[in-house]
């Protein structure tokens, strides 16, 4: 299912399952794997779409497409969010579904991967319109999701909110069961410091990473592109660790500061406006030229693909540190390497959100709330633990740190499928 031709030589127009794929097929050539191990990693477990037909506020009925694939299960339940975006088709809810599965291996969490989607755009619906579309979804996926089968999570376009009704609608159907989802409000069984802990552990990788390159966090210049739930807690985390936030940016523009973003003032501020770009403590700048600006650590917190090969060359920052999903073309990734910049991959640095995720599902396991303080700690010895394997695995190997982290999860998932005798 879901077969991706091989591609040998990267470009920008790679789809993002290709780009996964192209990713994952470094790491196979680089253990060996055989033929039928390959075919099984590099293809999707299972794929359900469905419909969902949802009655809008003026009576029309509109039918959207969803999606949940589950990837792989060897280790653990699949685990992953669910994206409410126009772009959310079958080939981009894949990409997601297998990068969790490789994330969820290398940050150690006894999880499988998957990820889930509906092709829409929830910003055009009101939020009784986003009610009945979550409600419905669920309903058409509840045969494959379960507490010790399939876990989701929120992702881009979704909330402890859009959560807190998928738990509810399960409910209906099985019963109370709040350990279905992740990400959910702190009152229905969230863990504490769940909705930072993507942020907050984007950080305490890019401080280990910054320490194992000789960059002192403290003091250092931070572009941040991207001020949503990721870019926000990083830049807010990274200020305490007394860095210094030069940029900022959101789907409007960015606002630039050489001596740092007065970032309680930039809040204030947003409380007002649509965008960082209009701040009135900066000088605006486009999300091209944060991009490539002369910084210590840059950090992509938006989109996908937005370092590519006609901006590759332009990166002026010491390390790039990939707190979104694939926001380098692999051809990019190519340009970055030949060029000696430091690029911390998504799949360990933004694994913090999954983490936490993975806390939360414990405690509703276990019916037993965990302090704030329990679950910082407890992200922290993970993210540290798999930074220092990926920069060990790396220098051993004498690889980037993509391809040290991809053959670790690639490595852990081979090993429990194989004896499980799956393949
Ligand atoms: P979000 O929707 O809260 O924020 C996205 C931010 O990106 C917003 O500021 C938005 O204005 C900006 N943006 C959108 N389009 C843009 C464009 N074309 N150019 C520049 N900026 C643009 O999303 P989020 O939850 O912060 O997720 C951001 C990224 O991190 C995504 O790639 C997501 O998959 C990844 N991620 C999120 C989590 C999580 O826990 N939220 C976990 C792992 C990975």
């Amino acid at each position: 299912m879901g077969t991706a031709a091989r591609i040998e030589h990267p470009t920008d127009e790679m789809s993002p399952f290709e780009a996964a794929t192209y990713f994952f097929h470094g790491a196979a050539d680089r253990l060996g794997l055989h033929d039928d191990m390959r075919e099984v990693l590099a293809t999707s477990y299972r794929e359900l779409a469905v419909q969902v037909p949802v009655r809008m506020d003026d009576g029309r009925m509109n039918i959207y497409r969803g999606f949940r694939i589950q990837h792989n299960g060897a280790r653990g339940p699949y685990k992953g969010g669910i994206r409410f975006h126009q772009s959310a088709d079958l080939d981009e809810v894949r990409a997601l579904a297998a990068l969790m599965t490789w994330k969820n291996a290398l940050i150690d969490v006894p999880f499988g991967g998957a990820k889930g989607g509906v092709q829409c755009e929830p910003g055009l619906l009101s939020l009784t319109e986003q009610e009945r579309l979550t409600r419905r979804f669920t309903e058409m996926i509840s045969y494959v999701i379960g507490v010790n089968r399939d876990i989701p999570a929120p992702d881009m376009g979704t909330n402890a909110q859009t959560m807190a009704w998928m738990m509810d609608a399960y409910g209906k159907k099985y019963g109370y069961t709040p350990g279905i989802v992740t990400g959910k409000p702190v009152e229905l069984g969230g863990s504490p410091g769940r909705e930072e802990a993507t942020g907050r552990g984007v950080i305490m990788c890019t401080a280990r990473a910054a320490a194992r390159k000789g960059i002192d966090l403290e003091g250092a210049s931070v572009a941040i592109q991207g001020f949503g739930n990721v870019g926000f807690w990083a830049a807010a985390i990274a200020a305490e660790h007394g860095a210094r936030v030069v940029a900022v940016s959101d789907v409007g523009g960015g606002t630039y500061a050489p001596k740092g973003i007065g970032l309680d003032d930039l809040a204030t501020h947003m409380t007002e406006s649509i965008s960082v770009n209009d701040y009135p403590g900066g000088e605006a700048l486009s999300n091209e030229e944060l991009l490539e600006l002369d910084c210590d650590i840059l950090i992509p917190a938006a989109i996908e693909g937005v370092i590519h090969t006609k901006n590759a060359d332009a990166i002026r920052a010491k390390m790039v540190v990939e707190a979104a999903n694939g926001p380098t073309t692999p051809a990019a990734d190519k340009i970055l390497e030949d060029r000696g910049v430091t690029v911390v991959p998504d799949i360990l640095c933004n694994s913090g959100g999954v983490t936490v995720s993975y806390f939360e599902w414990v405690q509703n396991i276990q019916q037993f709330r965990w302090e704030l303080d329990q679950v910082n700690k407890q992200l922290e010895k993970r993210m540290e633990a798999a930074t220092d394997a990926v920069f060990s695995r790396a220098q051993s190997e004498s690889t980037s740190l993509r391809s040290a982290a991809f053959d670790i999860a690639v490595e852990r998932v081979a090993h429990a499928a194989e004896i499980r005798g799956y393949v």
